[in-house]
């Protein structure tokens, strides 16, 4: 269980009780030194996701991971936020309390996590999840994210590209700009 404030994976147990069939826990990060509490309960049923052709798998955790990484990878992103995202989508499966899901509903869920983490990643999953045929496609989706950017930029969200800032300024501001550089 990692800290929720910082991260880290490592915190010691400090006080433990038995609630209803599960075992509540208070922990403290060896790191931060926060506190927080942690549920654990017998997990009853083993889940089962029904891909697109129709068979049927263990529900694989590493899998998800594997897929965010790779669209992850080289994204200026802080440490956990993949294995956090991970965790908040096994949750909310389990919580759905049912013991069959489709590989599409798991495939939307990163989808919009990504959505509001990274404009990069997002597309990079997307071209895989969704498949897309040709360019065009592609474009389509880059062209709907801009739109989106330019009415309300998502706050936290990272830039598309690393001069997107100044692109957004007046070509005049942005000479200006350049003038006080040079000047100094
Ligand atoms: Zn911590």
């Amino acid at each position: 269980m990692r800290c929720p404030y910082c991260g880290d994976p490592e915190s010691k147990v400090i006080d433990s009780r038995d609630v209803g069939e599960g075992v509540r826990r208070r922990r403290q990060c060896l790191r931060c030194q926060a506190r927080f509490t942690t549920y654990e309960q017998p997990q009853l049923r083993n889940l089962f996701v029904i891909k697109k052709d129709g068979r049927r798998e263990e529900f694989n955790r590493d899998k998800i991971l594997i897929g965010i990484r790779k669209a992850c990878e080289k994204r200026p992103l802080p440490t956990g936020t993949i294995d956090k995202m991970v965790d908040d989508i096994e949750a909310e499966l389990y919580r759905l309390g049912k013991t069959e899901v489709p590989s599409a509903l798991i495939g939307d869920m990163v989808m919009e996590r990504l959505h509001n983490l990274d404009h990069i990643a997002y597309i990079r999953f997307a071209s895989v999840y969704r498949e897309f045929a040709d360019i065009a496609t592609l474009k389509q989706v880059v062209d709907t994210l801009v739109d989106s950017r330019a009415k309300r930029p998502p706050a936290g969200q990272l830039p598309l590209l690393p001069e997107d800032e100044p692109k957004l300024l007046g070509r005049r501001q942005q000479r200006r700009k350049q003038d006080v550089q040079t000047t100094k």
